[in-house]
């Protein structure tokens, strides 16, 4: 609006009918690492003492104003703020709630890095909060501890100057605060505290500072407020629901006056969720996700108040594929029918947050590929243009580019091939096990391998110094030739086997140094991957991902690790283990195609690497581990939605092996030990040798067999945490490896680390290995 103009009356009239017919847009949320990671690099060089507080901030500044202008520019009329965090937004909100744990020394006053960045990261006299996944994405967030004894107290004003921060840039935004339920319910009880302690309690507690952080909004200026309450897409029972109707009655009063939105995204909501959240008084408007909420469009149908705002989320905020633009006009034409022109407001499906920041970036993708892809900045571009076609004011150049990269991404042979397609489909309706049992098969493994009792191994990967990178950085820059890359490699490899044999270790690896990555090395070698330069999307605090592009049939045009497997078995008489990555890592890590179902795509990887286990076999490898790292992080949100995924994960890891025979040992791995829900289907998986990480939980894993779960398989239970750069004594390992076999059968028990020892230096590497061996020993001499 033009500012100190005052239209004659009659004008009135018209400006409205204008303003009518402009659709609403609106972005749930926006990555704020920007788009080259520039809050990464400020964040940690802050963190090295290279930088000040001034000049970390003045980076998120430019960050946060340029995404408003953008947001702006592009024509969002609902642009969010507050969505920026220097770590994690739940943490903001412990940070606005004043809830700091005891142990960070926080004595009152506005909180500031000197106790926000403590609590994220830790320091060297006290340790982070706990760090956990947000719903079934791949970012973390940090875990709040509350207890009966925390005094909370608005601590963080956060909101509100970002708020004013974006007004004084001229842009009016909608705040987002993480809602009170759902801070509640992602929460933990604190050390000390009851694990039954009924977090949802303390609601009467943080209410009062949320009501403070309204009214100050209010105060300055703010119309609209969006509480995100993504909990209310999980399995709650009525008494959590009836949280929701508490809290957001309790705040009626405060909230008079404000619109208020309340977000769900990640799934739809359940009828029993959507019951409450539609009745409650307070609300204005109610943002579902249409991308991931398969039912959400007939709950919608099935009845929305009719005075209540839509934020229809058609824009996928989860991966990087260009909306079906035509085909989002057609659902937003329906709900407008059912809710109302001036009630609908076009969305993304949940903040922008989980895909990558700018395509614009992207200058050595192919063409094509690109044209078929929208980062979060091209997000915006869709968003608006959705809303402007509903408004009838269609850009019809974008709409037919949009029709046209559609159709040839449908109809391009880079994406189709008839001959995989056609090997996945025959896939299904089979159970691809091995022949015999695993009791069987360990034994005619014994003998061909010879194992000693409690037999020795690691995850992988071993230490990959500086030089390492570097020289498989500037071979991948052709800045060294082939030869001298592969003589590099082989002497790595040559001193990791002599390492090991010197250690003594019996089932050797060896050492992934060739490997950046455990999805990126495969990826590159398989048909159907694209990669990026800066599609990176934050996992947690300044640390981000750069997921593999999966936008065709997957294929594998020839052997990928045999060369290398082959030259280190050559090395050495002892086995050497095959080492890949399993099908259901490869698909959890990476972006896949929204072009059909997960599974299938899935199927077409655990192909390629059943591929890769026979050659290896071929190759003379006796013993090939297939890493499942992630199988756990692909388990969807609702219970209901479990079984089916178990189903086809597990059915695709066996897919990768079933061809193999019984004298070839097929471990598997694993980066956690919290299964005791999903044994079942780790068992189902039938591996030979299980490894999984444990250090960190002994208890919590043994108990699984301790209370009668059959396992008869191989297992390798982490015995010392390779997280951590402390050195494991031989008394302190022995202890743990006989707390096992007190549990588990001795022929089955495996001793290794946690995980791959990538990340760890040689001087911590080989004592620990070390006393590992020798640990073992001592158990073994015992038996
Ligand atoms: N084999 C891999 C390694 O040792 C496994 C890594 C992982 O489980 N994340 O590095
Ligand atoms: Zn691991």
């Amino acid at each position: 609006s033009i500012s100190g103009f005052t239209p004659p009356r009659g004008t009135q009239f018209l400006r409205l009918n204008f303003r009518f017919r402009t659709m609403a847009s609106h972005v749930v949320g926006y990555p704020r690492m920007g788009p080259k990671r520039e809050l990464k690099f400020a964040l940690e060089s802050f963190w090295d003492g290279k930088s000040n507080s001034e000049d970390l901030e003045k980076v998120a500044a430019d960050l946060r104003s340029s995404i408003w202008k953008q947001m702006a520019d592009a024509g969002i009329k609902y642009i969010p703020s507050n969505t920026f965090s220097y770590y994690d937004q739940v943490l903001d909100t412990t940070a606005m709630l004043g809830a700091v744990p005891q142990r960070y020394g926080w004595n009152g006053g506005e909180i500031g890095f000197d106790v926000y960045f403590p609590m994220a990261r830790g320091n060297a006299s006290v340790p982070a909060m706990e760090m956990t996944k947000w719903f079934d994405t791949n970012y973390h967030y940090i875990v709040p501890e509350l207890g009966p004894d925390v005094k909370f107290s608005y601590a963080s004003h956060k909101a509100v100057s970002e708020y004013k921060e974006a007004k004084s840039l001229g842009i009016d935004t909608v705040p987002v605060l993480v809602g009170p339920v759902s801070f509640l319910l992602l929460s933990k009880a604190a050390k000390g505290v009851e694990k039954s302690f009924p977090l949802l309690s303390l609601i009467e507690k943080i209410l009062p500072v949320y009501k403070e952080v309204i009214a100050e909004l209010m105060a300055a200026g703010a119309s609209w407020i969006q509480f995100d309450e993504p909990t209310l897409v999980k399995d709650l029972d009525s008494h959590q629901l009836q949280a929701f109707s508490h809290a957001y009655s309790e705040l009626e009063s405060s909230l008079s006056g404000l619109n208020v939105l309340i977000e769900t995204y990640f799934a739809d909501v359940p009828a029993e969720a959507f019951k409450t959240v539609t009745s409650l008084k307070c609300v204005t408007a109610l943002g579902f996700d249409l991308v991931r909420g398969s039912k959400n469009l007939d709950l919608i149908k099935s009845g929305f108040p009719s005075e209540k705002y839509l934020f229809a989320g058609v824009v996928d905020g989860r991966n990087i594929w260009a909306n079906d633009l035509a085909s989002s006009v057609s659902t937003l034409q329906a709900l407008e029918n059912l809710v109302g022109k001036d009630k609908l407001v076009v969305s993304t499906s949940c903040s922008l947050l989980h895909t990558a920041v700018d395509l614009v970036n992207e200058t050595k993708l192919d063409e094509e590929i690109k044209s078929w892809l929208a980062f979060a900045a091209q997000k915006l571009v869709e968003v608006n243009a959705l809303a402007k076609a509903l408004a009838g004011q269609k850009d019809e150049a974008f709409f037919s580019a949009n029709a046209a990269a559609r159709t040839s991404r449908k109809s391009s042979p880079r994406v189709t091939n008839g001959a995989v397609q056609k090997a996945a489909a025959a896939l299904k309706g089979s159970d691809h096990r091995r022949a015999t049992t695993v009791s069987a098969r360990l034994e005619a493994q014994q003998k061909k391998l010879s194992l000693p009792a409690l037999p020795t191994t690691t995850i992988g990967s071993f230490p990959q110094t500086l030089e390492l990178r570097k020289v498989r950085r500037e071979y991948k820059a052709n800045k060294i030739s082939e030869e001298d890359y592969v003589k590099y490699i082989t002497e790595e490899i040559s001193k990791v086997v002599k390492l090991q044999e010197d250690l003594d270790i019996d089932v050797l690896v060896h050492g992934e140094p060739e490997r950046n990555d455990m999805v990126e090395y495969f990826g590159e070698q398989l048909s159907g991957f694209a990669f990026t330069a800066n599609g990176w999307v934050q996992s947690y605090g300044s640390r981000c991902v750069k997921p593999p592009i999966i936008y065709g049939d997957v294929s594998r045009p020839k052997p990928m690790t045999v060369y290398w497997s082959s030259r280190a078995q050559s090395m050495s008489k002892r086995p050497m283990k095959g080492m890949l990555t399993g099908p259901v890592t490869i698909l959890n890590w990476s972006f896949v195609r929204d072009d059909q179902p997960r599974f299938e795509t899935c199927y077409q990887i655990a192909l390629a690497i059943k591929g890769e286990v026979e050659d290896l076999e071929k190759a003379g490898i006796n013993v090939i581990q297939i890493d499942e790292a992630a199988l756990r992080e692909g388990l969807p949100l609702r219970k209901s939605e479990e079984a089916f995924y178990l189903n086809w994960a597990v059915h695709s890891f066996r897919i990768t092996n079933c061809g193999v025979q019984d004298t070839t040992q097929i471990h598997t791995h694993m980066c956690y030990s919290n299964f005791n829900d999903i044994i079942h289907s780790i068992i189902d998986m039938d591996a030979d040798v299980i490894t999984i990480e444990n250090s960190r939980s002994d208890e919590k894993l043994l108990s699984v067999f301790r209370e009668g779960v059959k396992y008869g398989a191989g297992i390798g239970p982490g015995v010392y945490d390779i997280h951590s750069p402390r050195i494991p004594s031989t008394e302190e390992i022995a202890d743990r490896i006989s707390k096992m076999l007190a549990v588990l059968d001795t022929n089955i028990l495996w001793v290794n680390p946690d995980c791959g020892l990538k990340t760890r230096k040689y001087t911590e590497v080989k004592p620990a290995l070390s006393n590992m061996v020798a640990a073992a020993k001592l158990l073994r001499d015992q038996l």
